[in-house]
């Protein structure tokens, strides 16, 4: 929109960081008639109060009384601070996901960005500046797939007309290799490269392999200082960054001349944000390269089912690398029945007799074992066996777990604590019982089976020191660790030559989870974990401890069969029309009263059921949220199973007034939701 300075009266549309999804309009004053443009901030009064808003258009008159319309205190900024591109899709993102574009901008700067008005000079992140130069290889070789791969890759770069890849390549082979070589033809043409990883902190390694291969980098990073986060987007605000590399919030980095996105470890559940804006960095990802003619990598060993379906019907492009680099073989997998190993020594047992004896072997040889368990704490609950008493958080629908070190019983969700009782609350008698582990507890029976080696966990208990994470992994990397326990943090990214057998203590904990994505969540995760092992020359194999081996998430996995539990996963979700065939609006309402809470989502499902719209789909009755109860708020939620998407932003859009929030109850729209806890 171009403002006309003929005309005296110019009305600027701005939008303000409420979640009200509207454009107000301010008169704009004649000596900032030639200041003001579209993209930069500017001051206004909202009420009473003084706000910070975006100008994103102009007009000349605008349909209500001018004598209400307020003038712009001031213009913020010198130059815009978003271009219209970045305009026009941000304003889709809040379109799509049924909230405020205010909201969406607002996430798009980092928060010292917005506060400070001055440039700071160039300086690299503190953990990439060291170790750069000598970690320089600039010439691998690559295998007739990835070769493949990237000559597809890049023929598209220079076509410069939007196109979406999925890159299917197993655990170690050399998915990053092929973002390089795309990337430098992407650079040598003189674009830019946006990289998303699904957390910096736990993929140093790839970082790092990027840093040491391109001149101008940006890094996003969330253990950045908010300083360091505003120089890294300067760097790229002023066009001085070639490859940005972070997490989510990356995808708004303010590229100029975007030529490509890669989406490292597409399937990963990080990349949707779970508080407003609700959005997938994915899925704005590929309607931004739709819109400045870039091309989309999105690459993983296990890609989500709707990924996977979009390039079985052509809208994505499916490469694929199906052997390790150097023809290095994919780990043998093992599964162990756990049943059996009850049967047999007539107790629970933690690690399995045949993962206690591959773990002698391996340490015999000074190899390193990774562990993997995805529960944190000693022992996930605490009971009286004499009354059945339970211990839960009182403000969460929850167990308390035990955290054995500091004594205490913690809740993972809101983080009440409380000293572990001797007796119990209820009938006073002595003698509660723990029962359940967690990464605690097998660091404890790991230590008792190998008192002389070095055993060390990572959980986010751990890593709420600063730094902690990259100091566990590096010592891990030197080789002055031989046993490494930890959470899904370990899942991702790590590369580890001498690590020759991984150990997945209770693979099928997350299979009786109240959701449609349980399996393939168990499958991609423990593949991830799996794909740790052996990616040296020395070779590795998997020990794999289940409760449910016979189930097709664990059997796919100890045959690497990605395609078949996509198929039998497919067959499924076809069956029950869940996502790709169909989309999903999930509506979760909260508050502090039970009874009001009930009420009010009642309300609006009725209101949502009686609309046309929605008998093209699935309406299904609302219930209490598996987690029913979250810090002190009672949780409701209903989900909508749609056809289409447009029927979906038909409702969010057009019936907002039926899914706002009232008084202390909070209703959340979520759009192709993940969570459905
Ligand atoms: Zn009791
Ligand atoms: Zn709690």
């Amino acid at each position: 929109m171009q403002k006309d300075i003929l005309d005296s009266s110019l009305y600027a549309a701005i939008v303000i960081n409420t979640p009200l999804n509207k454009v107000f309009h301010y008169l704009v004053p004649l000596a900032m008639h030639d200041k003001i443009t579209i993209g930069k901030r500017v001051r206004v009064y909202f009420g009473k109060r003084k706000l910070i808003g975006f100008c994103v258009g102009f007009s000349n008159q605008i349909d209500y009384d001018i004598t209400k319309v307020k003038p712009i205190v001031e213009i913020i900024d010198e130059n815009p601070l978003l271009s219209s591109d970045m305009l026009a899709w941000t304003n889709w993102i809040s379109n799509y996901y049924g909230c405020a574009w205010g909201q969406v901008l607002d996430s798009a700067l980092p928060s010292a960005v917005k506060k400070r008005k001055r440039p700071l000079k160039k300086k690299l992140p503190p953990e990439l500046s060291a170790e750069i130069v000598k970690e320089k290889n600039q010439n691998l070789i690559l295998n007739l797939h990835q070769n493949t791969a990237v000559k597809s890759i890049i023929s598209a770069v220079n076509q410069q007309k939007y196109k979406t890849f999925l890159l299917h390549g197993v655990t170690g082979s050399g998915k990053t290799e092929v973002y390089i070589k795309a990337i430098e033809e992407v650079v040598k043409i003189g674009k830019q490269a946006i990289v998303l990883v699904p957390e910096i902190a736990l993929t140093p390694q790839t970082v790092k392999r990027f840093a040491s291969r391109f001149e101008n980098i940006a890094v996003m990073h969330s253990d950045l200082t908010t300083a360091q986060r505003a120089n890294e987007w300067q760097q790229v605000y002023q066009n001085n960054a070639d490859v940005i590399i972070g997490a989510r919030s990356c995808i708004f980095a303010p590229t100029s001349r975007l030529g490509i996105i890669i989406i490292d470890e597409e399937h990963e559940t990080s990349f949707k944000q779970d508080e407003a804006p609700r959005y997938h960095a994915r899925d704005c990802a590929i309607k931004r390269a739709y819109q400045e003619n870039a091309i989309v990598v999105l690459g993983s060993a296990t890609p989500s089912l709707e990924s996977f379906y979009n390039a079985q019907i052509g809208k994505y492009t499916l490469l694929e690398l199906p052997e390790r680099v150097s023809h290095r073989p994919l780990p043998k997998v093992n599964i162990i029945d756990m049943r059996e190993q009850f049967k047999q020594f007539k107790r629970m047992t933690i690690i399995s007799k045949p993962l206690e004896d591959a773990m002698h072997k391996v340490l015999m040889r000074n190899e390193q074992i990774i562990l993997f368990l995805n529960r944190r704490g000693y022992a996930t609950s605490a009971n009286c066996p004499q009354c059945g008493y339970t211990a839960k958080c009182k403000a969460c629908e929850v167990s308390l777990t035990y955290h054995k070190r500091e004594d205490k019983l913690i809740c993972h969700y809101c983080g009440f604590s409380i000293m572990a009782p001797n007796n119990c609350p209820d009938c006073f008698l002595p003698g509660i019982k723990f029962s359940g582990y967690g990464t605690q507890r097998v660091e404890e029976a790991v230590k008792m089976l190998f008192p002389d080696k070095t055993v060390t966990r990572i959980d986010s208990d751990i890593t709420i020191k600063r730094n902690r994470c990259e100091e566990i992994l590096n010592d891990f990397g030197s080789g002055n660790i031989d046993i490494l326990i930890g959470t899904q943090m370990i899942a991702k990214g790590l590369d580890f030559a001498n690590v020759t057998l991984v150990g997945v203590i209770a693979a099928d904990g997350a299979l009786h989870l109240p959701d449609f994505r349980a399996s393939e969540k168990t499958f991609s995760l423990v593949s991830q974990v799996a794909g740790r092992a052996g990616r040296g020359e020395k070779g590795g194999s998997v020990i794999v401890q289940a409760t449910l081996p016979d189930h097709y998430s664990i059997k796919c996995v100890a045959t690497h069969d990605y395609i078949s539990f996509a198929k039998n996963e497919l067959e499924t979700r076809k069956l029950f029309s869940y996502p790709p065939f169909s989309r999903l609006l999930r509506v979760v309402v909260r508050g502090p009263n039970e009874d009001k809470t009930r009420a009010f989502i009642k309300d609006i499902h009725n209101k949502i059921n009686a609309l046309d719209v929605v008998k093209r789909g699935v309406l299904l009755d609302f219930t209490p949220c598996p987690i029913a109860k979250l810090r002190t708020d009672f949780r409701f939620h209903f989900v909508f199973k749609s056809p289409g998407v447009s029927i979906i932003q038909q409702i969010i859009n057009e019936y907002s007034d039926i899914l706002k929030s009232k008084s202390d109850m909070y209703v959340a729209v979520d759009v192709d939701p993940i969570s459905m806890l």
